[in-house]
Order: structure tokens, then sequence, then C-alpha cells
């Protein structure tokens, strides 16, 4: 059907590579470009080993608009997925302008400097889409991603109106070090130690970082301590969907994985602003990057699952109901089927299952757009088939 590019070449852009290869009908020529070559060429050849398809590869330095128009007319893709940082994800969009290309991404921009996310930069990128007639795919990893299709299909399906949305992201993996993330740590860290925030009777409510917590049951898990933090889909979540009166995050954290979070910014290591060392100037949150364990290698000795879902409660015909979907994913799973751990696998899934809607053109219209704005429907039946399974609990208690 079409010529895709992926872009960034990290845990989720491995597992992106061997999804889309999973699927030639669709994805009928394939590039993979990043900052290191090098990493393209590694994946491309593993790819190639297990599916037989070749990925061609490239170099970019995607902070380049320049260097991204040519590469785009070199190759000419139809979309692009970018699973590169979120700091690229304006350059990225002006360079599909300027070459005519679609777009997809899984995390919203980021400022390098600010430890600050929001979609208003990409929102504003709206009309320009619209004009040139290409369509901009936003947050399409799992959360956001897949919880925003949830709520969607929730709000489609089996609700006349929505009124509280939890979403509960647990992972009980454990992949045997003493500190590591599961995906990119810079932008991990700026995630998980800036203050909470969650959305009530119209308004945000700030909270100071992991203020709220409680035990929350996973299916097949058992009960995990859960932390209210904030988490980007919420935004546009709550905007999409405005007979929402609450709107929270839930993520699972571990005491050991706390604890050192809170030793890392006590000491400065999170610090995003330059420091001189040595004469050199340096970005302690970076120089962290560099001697913590990449979370692309994790995924040999994970063991465990992630379990991710939305459980939402609201009025259907006329009585109060309670719905929670989710995903349970095992690491191990995961890593037999593309060498990555879980957590990639769960947003590098959900990435290549957009891709195929707008290729089908099922997700296809001129302008920008978050997940939870196309129809659920053929997106879900594609997570069954694709290796993210879900299920449905009607009428329980969802313990919030
Ligand atoms: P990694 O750090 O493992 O990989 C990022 C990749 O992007 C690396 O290959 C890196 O290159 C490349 N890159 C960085 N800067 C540039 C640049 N200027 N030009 C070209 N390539 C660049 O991250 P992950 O794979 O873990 O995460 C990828 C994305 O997925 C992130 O945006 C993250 O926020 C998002 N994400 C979304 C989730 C969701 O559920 N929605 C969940 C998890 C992640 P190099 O190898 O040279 O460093």
């Amino acid at each position: 059907m079409g010529k895709v590019m992926i872009i960034g070449a990290g845990g989720v852009g491995t597992v992106v590579a061997h999804k889309v290869a999973q699927n030639p009908e669709v994805f009928t020529e394939i590039m993979m470009a990043s900052r290191t070559k090098s990493k393209c060429d590694a994946i491309a050849a593993d790819v190639k080993k297990r599916t037989g398809v070749t990925i061609q590869t490239a170099r970019v330095d995607a902070d380049s608009v320049a260097e991204l128009v040519a590469l785009f007319y070199e190759f000419r893709p139809e979309l692009v997925i970018n699973v590169a940082l979120p700091y690229q994800d304006l350059t990225i969009m002006d360079a599909c302008l300027k070459a005519g290309v679609n777009y997809l991404d899984t995390a919203n921009y980021e400022p390098k400097d600010e430890a600050k996310y929001e979609y208003s930069w990409q929102w504003a990128y709206k009309e320009k889409f619209e004009k040139a007639g290409l369509t901009a795919i936003l947050g399409c990893g799992f959360d956001p991603g897949v919880t925003s299709v949830f709520t969607a299909y929730a709000a489609k399906h089996h609700f006349d109106e929505m009124h509280y949305l939890d979403i509960v992201d647990c992972n009980a993996g454990d992949h045997g070090k003493a500190f590591a993330t599961n995906f990119n740590p810079e932008i991990n860290i700026r995630e998980v130690t800036q203050k909470g925030k969650y959305w009530q009777d119209g308004k945000w409510v700030e909270t100071e970082p992991h203020e709220i917590h409680m035990p929350l049951n996973y299916p097949e898990i058992g009960p995990k301590e859960s932390y209210v933090i904030y988490h980007e889909e919420l935004e546009s979540l709550v905007k999409n969907f405005p007979t929402l009166k609450r709107a929270r995050f839930w993520m699972t954290f571990g005491q050991e994985y706390l604890t050192h979070l809170r030793v890392i910014q006590n000491i400065g290591m999170a610090r995003i602003d330059e420091v001189e060392y040595n004469g050199v100037k340096i970005v302690p949150i970076q120089f962290l990057k560099a001697v913590l364990p990449d979370p692309g290698d994790l995924g040999e000795n994970y063991t465990g699952w992630t379990s991710i879902g939305c459980r939402i409660k609201g009025i259907k015909d006329g009585q109060e109901k309670t719905y929670y979907v989710y995903n349970n994913c095992s690491h191990q799973a995961a890593y037999k089927e593309t060498g990555a751990q879980g957590v990639s696998y769960t947003t590098g899934v959900p990435a290549m299952i957009g891709a195929m809607m707008f290729f089908k053109g099922e997700w296809r219209k001129p302008g920008v757009f978050n997940v939870e704005e196309f129809n659920p429907d053929p997106f879900m039946e594609m997570l069954n088939k694709h290796g993210l399974p879900w299920v449905e609990l009607h009428d329980i208690d969802l313990e919030l």
C-alpha cells in the first residue's frame, strides 16, 4: 500500500521496524533513519533474519529540517513514524509540510530546556496540515495511544456519558537491575519527577510529585502501589470528552525505584541545565543517561507483565455503569518476538497499527489529530491481531 519511514532507532523503533516488516501487504517499502546509522543497520539485519524483509537505512539529524527534507525527497515516503525523541516533533512536522509527507508520533513535543510538555505547539500546526492536505496523527503509542483509543471505544459503545476516567499503568516486570528506566531515561525521569496534575470539575488540580497514592489491583498481577502523575493524554481526552468530571492517570512505582529517583534528584543529577565540569559544559541528566542501563538492553532478562487500561464510570441507558478495559503484555514474549522489552513493545505495536490505519484509509484526513478523534473500532480489532489483545470487564468495583 505505501512507503514508510521510521525515524529513531531505540527500543520503540526496534519494535516498529519488526512489526512493520511483518505486514508487507501494507508497508511495501521501509526506511529507518536515525542519528546513529549503525543502530538502524543492526535493527535492519535482525529484521531481515527474522522476516526476510529488507529495510533501507540512513543517517539523519532530526533536529535539522533541511537534512530531513533532503532525505524525504530522496526516499519519498508517504508517512513518517516519528519514534525519535519528543524534542524532534516540530522539526519533523516542519519537514513533512515542506516535502508533502504525512506524520505520526507517540509523544508530544517537549522543549529541551524546560521539563514541560503540552499539545499546544503541535495543535498549532492544524491549519497548515489541513491546507497541505496532510494527516498528522499524534500520540499513537500505548499511553498516549491505546489508552486514548480505549476511551473513545468506551464512549462509542458503552456509555451515553462518561464521568470518571482513571488510566492505570502497571509495570510488574523485573529486569534484575538496581535502577533502570524502561524508555529513554531523560524523557522518563523528566516525566515522573514533575508535579502531579489531574482534571476535576473543569479545571486542573496540581499535587506535589507522588503525593496521591494507593494500592490498586491489576488483573493476573495483584495489588501494586499506584501514584497519580500527570500524563499527556489527559490534556486531549478532557477536551475531546467534555462530560468527564474527573480524569486521572495512575502509574505503579516500586520503593527501590522511588528511592533511587529521590537520590538522583537530591544530588542534582536530574538537572536539565548546563553545568561546567573540567572546562566542559554538560547537562547532568544527559550524563546520567550515558551511565544508566540502556532501556534497549533490558529485554533479555526481563520477566513479568505490564498491565495498562482505563477504568471508567458513567451513565448508560439512565443507569450508572462501570467499565474496565485493559491489556496485559509479557516482557518475555515481547523480547522473543522483537528483541525488545514490553514497554517498547506496547509503544511500537500501536505506532505500527496507527500507520496501518493511515495506509488503509481508516485514519486519513487533512489536519492534526489525537488518536481518540478517529474511529476506534478498526484499531481495536488490529490490537487483538498484532500482539496486544484486550479484555473488558463490565459493572465491577473499580476501586476508585
Ligand atoms: P530511545 O532513547 O531508546 O531511542 C530514541 C532514538 O531516537 C535513538 O535511536 C536516538 O538516536 C534517536 N534520536 C535522538 N535524537 C535524534 C536526532 N536529533 N536525530 C535523529 N535521531 C535521534 O527512546 P525510546 O525508543 O525508548 O522512545 C522513543 C519515543 O517513544 C520517545 O519519544 C518516547 O517518549 C516515546 N514513548 C512513548 C510511549 C507511549 O506509550 N506513548 C511509551 C514509551 C516511549 P541515538 O541512538 O543516536 O541516540
